[in-house]
């Protein structure tokens, strides 16, 4: 998900350790009355409210649980530590934490050091490379910023960052240098970027990114939605988050729920780049929310050694819409400082786009876009 992919949680932001206060009603008063004292909308309301605090265990047990050094994920998978690092404690992360989720880890092949959902979160030495062209703001973000959080760069659609969070950490981000404790909108923040909504009634459309919006709790993201349904010509939220692939169990009843009661139609648009990263439980959550009557869109980053593959392409964009979700962007990478390893070639990728032409129905091929600064919009190559 370039471009609104999302970010990852800095090492010790604030941003990313405001995301960790535990949700939860106060706990029941056990002693008080009888069950059968209650009435049917009272009972509702609790089994409802133990559901919702049920799946945000979950979810947020997830977290809490996940990989956070590449020694630990390498152990995790059998492999060798690097040569020279003979304890196989830790290897550089280069300032970029190492964050997979187990459910996520649990799809990739143990011992294969080449795996490609693996490739995508373990440090490599290739990242200390910085050749020409490769920057900390690659595609011009920090001057796209209208309010603090808040940047508009195409007509009719702003995208807020709601924090600097992330489910996974994917080496390639090309938000990996992002500066998300000055430039998120939340908090103080938050206030403003709601103003220059409210001012901008061209803006008919609010996209949720980060970080991943999905790593704030279902309470925080109902308060959010109610701040942007209060802007009368806003229409739509465009969320735009990798957790229902990398931890599904975050699809709450409680999310879907909240979209369904809201004003605004919600439109999700996933992160997923290599087959495999769809499992059964990925699938699952995918399929509840297109059930929810949400339609569900992905965006793929073209990933050297993860899916620079016409057969590994094709078998993502079946996978997806075997699963109604439809394949929307293909990014060219953009170019990140400590990503270069992963660039693939423009001219190589229009070639693997075009064989997928060949192979695929016509809603089936994304669109092979770059993001260049100062555009109307995304590129087509
Ligand atoms: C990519 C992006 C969007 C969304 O573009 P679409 O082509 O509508 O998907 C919106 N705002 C910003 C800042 C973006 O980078
Ligand atoms: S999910 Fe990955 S690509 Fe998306 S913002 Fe987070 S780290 Fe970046």
């Amino acid at each position: 998900m370039n471009r609104v992919l999302e970010g990852n949680v800095r090492a010790g932001s604030l941003a990313a350790k405001t995301e960790f206060v535990p949700v939860g009603e106060p706990p029941r008063n056990q002693g008080s009355g009888d069950v059968f004292g209650q009435n049917r909308e009272e009972l509702n309301r609790e089994s409802l409210q133990s559901k919702t605090q049920d799946e945000t265990a979950s979810w947020r047990g997830s977290m809490k649980r996940a990989i956070r050094s590449a020694g630990e994920l390498r152990r995790h998978l059998n492999l060798d530590p690097p040569a020279g690092d003979s304890d196989g404690s830790d290897a550089e992360d280069h300032g970029f934490p190492v964050f997979v989720p187990l459910e996520f880890a649990a799809r990739m092949k143990p011992g294969d050091p080449n795996d490609p959902l693996l490739r995508q979160v373990l440090p490599l030495p290739e990242e200390a490379n910085s050749p020409d062209g490769f920057s900390s703001d690659p595609v011009g973000d920090l001057h796209a910023a209208v309010a603090p959080g808040l940047l508009h760069k195409y007509h009719g659609r702003a995208l807020a960052i709601t924090t600097g969070a992330c489910g996974i950490h994917c080496r390639y981000c090309f938000r990996r240098e992002f500066p998300y404790s000055e430039n998120s909108s939340r908090g103080d923040h938050l206030e403003l970027a709601l103003k220059y909504l409210r001012e901008n009634d061209s803006i008919e459309e609010v996209l949720l990114s980060g970080g991943d919006p999905l790593t704030l709790t279902d309470d925080s993201v109902a308060k959010l939605m109610q701040q942007i349904e209060s802007i009368p010509h806003v229409r739509r939220l465009r969320w735009h988050t990798r957790m229902p692939i990398v931890i599904p169990s975050r699809v709450t009843d409680a999310w879907i729920e909240r979209m369904q009661a809201s004003r605004l139609t919600s439109w999700v648009v996933v992160h997923c780049n290599h087959p495999a990263e769809l499992d059964s439980d990925t699938g699952a959550a995918l399929m509840r929310l297109v059930d929810a009557g949400v339609p569900v869109l992905n965006q793929a980053v073209l990933l050297r050694g993860v899916n620079d593959d016409v057969d590994v392409l094709e078998s993502l964009c079946r996978r997806l819409i075997d699963l109604r979700v439809m394949p929307y962007y293909l990014h060219q990478l953009d170019r990140v400082r400590g990503a270069a390893h992963f660039e693939v070639d423009q001219e190589c990728g229009r070639a693997l786009v075009s064989q997928l032409e060949s192979r695929l129905p016509g809603f089936a091929v994304p669109r092979f876009v770059c993001e260049q600064a100062g555009q109307a919009s995304k590129t087509r190559l």
